[in-house]
């Protein structure tokens, strides 16, 4: 079954809203319509630069998607400092990033929070990208498979099997999230496959060849092209690569390296 790769560049807390368009219009100057029907590209921008970014996709009928790094699991109410998923929606953001790895650690979310972010970023016609992998420390003491399988069931829980091929699954192991080390695609690719394997078990062989399941982890122009060859990868979530407008182009041109 051919997954479209999804290339998601994750700018993190960079980019005020005029460096924001700045570097879109950067990206597209080096994208062709060959890459746009092969790939599907996404930025991520933080969220003050989200309306900007927005409104230049449609002035200039850009083919690239629009994703938020978060949001709130409540639609509105008193809770100060949070962004709701109504609001993303009505920015025509497609993706939410949910429990990425330094939302987990740095801001204590755990795996019941990030559920309910699921949840609501699918209420709302978004697809998230639900972010798991394991720590060096977990890695070395043989707990990969148990950790990311654990935040794949309690991330996923309640999800209907009906929209699950909306969820794309990003195996990003903690450390090799802007360290620079990346996995060699052979053990990106088994921990994908594994990925994989468990959302077999839990919505079924069909749905699990449908749902994409990205890498993610110190992605750059000189390793994309290997991973990507792998057979259970299916794009890349990537941080530091997609601040540079030819470096997250090059990316997304895998196919050409
Ligand atoms: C990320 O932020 O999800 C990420 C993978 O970062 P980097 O590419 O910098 O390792």
């Amino acid at each position: 079954m051919a997954r479209r790769p999804l290339m998601a560049g994750n700018w993190k807390m960079h980019n005020d809203h005029l460096e924001a368009i700045q570097l879109v219009q950067q990206l597209v100057y080096h994208l062709d319509a060959e890459d746009y029907e092969r790939t599907e590209i996404v930025v991520v921008p933080p969220f003050t630069a989200l309306r900007s970014i927005q409104t230049l996709i449609d002035a200039d009928r850009l083919d690239i998607g629009l994703g938020a790094q978060n949001c709130s699991y409540e639609d509105a109410g008193a809770y100060t400092g949070e962004v709701s998923p109504v609001m993303l929606a009505k920015l025509a953001v497609s993706y939410v990033l949910c429990g990425h790895s330094e939302r987990r650690q740095i801001f204590c979310e755990d795996d019941a929070t990030v559920n309910r972010k699921v949840r609501a970023v699918l209420a709302h016609g978004m697809r998230p990208i639900l972010c798991v992998g394991e720590t060096d420390e977990q890695r070395e003491a043989g707990d990969a498979e148990r950790v990311v399988g654990e935040q794949l069931r309690a991330g996923l829980d309640g999800v209907d099997a009906a929209r699950a091929t909306e969820v794309v699954v990003a195996y990003e192991p903690v450390w090799a999230i802007g360290t620079g080390k990346t996995a060699t695609p052979s053990d990106a690719n088994t921990m994908c496959g594994f990925v994989r394997g468990q959302l077999a078990e839990r919505f079924g062989d069909e749905t699990a060849q449908q749902l994409r399941v990205q890498y993610g982890g110190s992605v750059k122009p000189g390793n994309v092209a290997e991973l990507m060859r792998q057979s259970d990868i299916d794009g890349a979530l990537v941080g530091g690569a997609s601040l540079h407008a030819d470096d997250f182009a090059a990316i997304c041109r895998f196919h050409r390296l």
